[in-house]
């Protein structure tokens, strides 16, 4: 999402410095932007300080997928925690309006369903998803107290599911592993019994949302969802990428994940009021786009 967000803020006339220490980012992903004099490449960890002069933030910084952030889970909450830290004190110094990239996590195994913003969430504050979830509920919590204690200028979006073209190959979300998988003819790996369901976003969609949000009056602080609401079984998804990728795959059954959520699915009333937004990029439209990326590639 990083790289597309860099384009787009180059075509809206900004001068843009990406942040990234290339743990699940890649060089690939923004090598064409490097050339152009308004853009400026940082390799730097978030939970280090960092003192740069800027007039906006976007902290993207976490990895989003479980199994990139089950590998490391300390450095996980210390990327959300610290990372934000980091990110409101640079932005209180600097006065710098700041957004936060939340997430649809925060709202754990949902009881309410779809998901509005004035839901709390069911979490496990101790499983192996907490690092991503509490880290990001934290993240929350110290965008609002720097809200209300240094009048930081915070945007907190909470964005749900998200997938396109530049996912790397073994990413681990179901999105890139199941078009991986059909395009190799392999086995797709449904997790549980795939009854359990997601709303999948554009990364067009979604960053449109995410500089929508960025640009709103002052006082409009979020929580705001950011999402797709077409809600999609697993079993659903994979047969969508089958018929699209004309795969000969077979689904095999493996154990669902601890604390896997069992539905998911965005309330966006609160962004089409406050940002005139919603997608437009269907799912079949969407992963057309993410096949014919991964088709391209080398490697699969
Ligand atoms: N910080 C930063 N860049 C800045 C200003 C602050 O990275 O331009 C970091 C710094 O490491 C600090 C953290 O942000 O520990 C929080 O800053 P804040 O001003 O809230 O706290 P303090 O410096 O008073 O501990
Ligand atoms: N999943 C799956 N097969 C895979 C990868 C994921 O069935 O190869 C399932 C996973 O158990 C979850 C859903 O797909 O129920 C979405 O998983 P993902 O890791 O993409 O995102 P998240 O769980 O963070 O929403």
């Amino acid at each position: 999402m990083g790289s597309y967000l860099c384009e787009k803020l180059l075509q809206n006339g900004e001068d843009v410095i990406c942040v990234d220490n290339f743990f699940t980012g890649r060089k690939e992903n923004i090598a064409h932007l490097l050339g152009n004099p308004y853009f400026e490449l940082l390799r730097h960890d978030v939970t280090f300080s960092l003192y740069v002069e800027v007039d906006q933030i976007y902290n993207l910084a976490c990895p989003a997928s479980p199994v990139h952030y089950q590998f490391d889970p300390v450095q996980t909450t210390k990327t959300s925690v610290h990372g934000a830290i980091n990110m409101l004190g640079l932005a209180k110094r600097t006065k710098a309006r700041i957004f936060q990239a939340s997430t649809s996590e925060v709202y754990g195994d949902p009881q309410v369903h779809p998901q509005p913003e004035s839901y709390w969430g069911k979490v496990n504050p101790i499983g192996i998803r907490s690092c991503y979830d509490e880290g990001k509920r934290c993240a929350e919590t110290l965008f609002f107290d720097y809200h209300r204690q240094h009048a930081v200028d915070i945007k907190v979006a909470r964005i749900f599911n998200t997938y396109g073209p530049r996912m790397h190959p073994s990413d681990g979300r179901v999105v890139s592993n199941f078009i991986v998988q059909a395009l190799q003819g392999r086995d797709i790996t449904i997790y549980g019994d795939g009854s359990q369901t997601r709303s999948f976003c554009y990364v067009d969609d979604l960053i449109e949302g995410m500089v929508r949000l960025m640009n709103t009056e002052e006082g409009i602080t979020g929580p705001i969802n950011l999402g797709n609401c077409g809600e999609f079984t697993m079993l659903e998804l994979a047969e969508k990428v089958i018929r699209l990728t004309n795969s000969s795959s077979k689904l095999v059954f493996k154990p669902l994940p601890p604390d896997d959520p069992r539905q998911r699915c965005p309330d966006i009333a609160l962004a089409k009021e406050k940002l005139a937004w919603q997608p437009s990029v269907s799912l079949e439209e969407g992963l057309k786009k993410t096949i014919e990326y991964f088709e391209g590639l080398s490697d699969t």
